[in-house]
Parts: C-alpha cells; sequence; structure tokens
C-alpha cells in the first residue's frame, strides 16, 4: 500500500480466476485496491481492508463485482461444511452462506457495507460480470 493521488477505487471481488477485476472494470491497476475471497463476501477482514484503503489511502469509491456461476452458489451452508469436513477432518470455523442470485449477493454485500460505521459508502457501485459472454451488469 502506498500513498497515491490516482488511487480512488477498492473492489470487493470473488476470486473466481475468470474474473480480472481492474480490467473488467477498466481501471489502471495502479489505481485501485482490489480485496478478493471466495464469492466476494463482505468478512471483517474485507471491511477491514476497504476501511483501511479509505483512511489511510483515501480512496472514495468501492465496487462489489460479482459473478455468474459463482462456486460459492453450488452447495448449502451444511453442503460446504460437509465438503471441508471430508476434505480435510476439521470443521470449520467459519460458514459459507450462499446466495444462489449473484444479483441478490451483490444488493445484499451493498447493505452489509453501507451498514458499516468505518467505511464510507457515499460512492458505492455494484456489478454482476458474466463468465459466459463477458458482460458487466450494474446492480442498483
Ligand atoms: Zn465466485
Amino acid at each position: 500500500m502506498s500513498e497515491s493521488s490516482e488511487l480512488q477505487t477498492s473492489v470487493l471481488a470473488c476470486m473466481d480466476h475468470r474474473l480480472d477485476p481492474v480490467a473488467i472494470l477498466g481501471i489502471n491497476p495502479h489505481e485501485a485496491h482490489v480485496v478478493r475471497n471466495a464469492g466476494g463476501y463482505v468478512t471483517e477482514d474485507a471491511i477491514r481492508s476497504i476501511c483501511l484503503s479509505q483512511q489511510l489511502v483515501g480512496t472514495n469509491r468501492i465496487v462489489v463485482l460479482h459473478h455468474t456461476d459463482c462456486a460459492a452458489s453450488r452447495h448449502s451452508a451444511e453442503g460446504y461444511r460437509a465438503l471441508v469436513e471430508a476434505g480435510t477432518g476439521v470443521s470449520p470455523t467459519w460458514d459459507v452462506e450462499p446466495v444462489g442470485d449473484p444479483r441478490e449477493r451483490v444488493l445484499a454485500a451493498m447493505e452489509q457495507l453501507r451498514a458499516s460505521p468505518l467505511l464510507d459508502t457515499a460512492n458505492l457501485e455494484g456489478y454482476v460480470y458474466d463468465v459466459d459472454d463477458g458482460s458487466l451488469t450494474s446492480v442498483e
């Protein structure tokens, strides 16, 4: 992280390999902080990173970017727990709460970000990227 007058945007996106957030959003890679996790969920760590991006560097735009065919929507919360337990022998301390419709997931994420007193959400945008046709749809 470094000071930059060009840096304006923090992006919260899914970690899916088909998603290249800065390219999809048409942002110069040097002009964004990109926070990624499985599903692009609003986690405490995502809020921490976006908060520090705003407070330390002065980014003032948040973009939530999710996509179609997300692997984080393929199982139930119980299904993910069983999957992790079967693969590791350990029950995870976290849950994956899948939401089938990416548009609904973006709206939920935007609502969660707005609810955080740690974030400036005056410039908050949400998008769904279609991994099949490459289109980007704004969610409001
Ligand atoms: Zn995904």
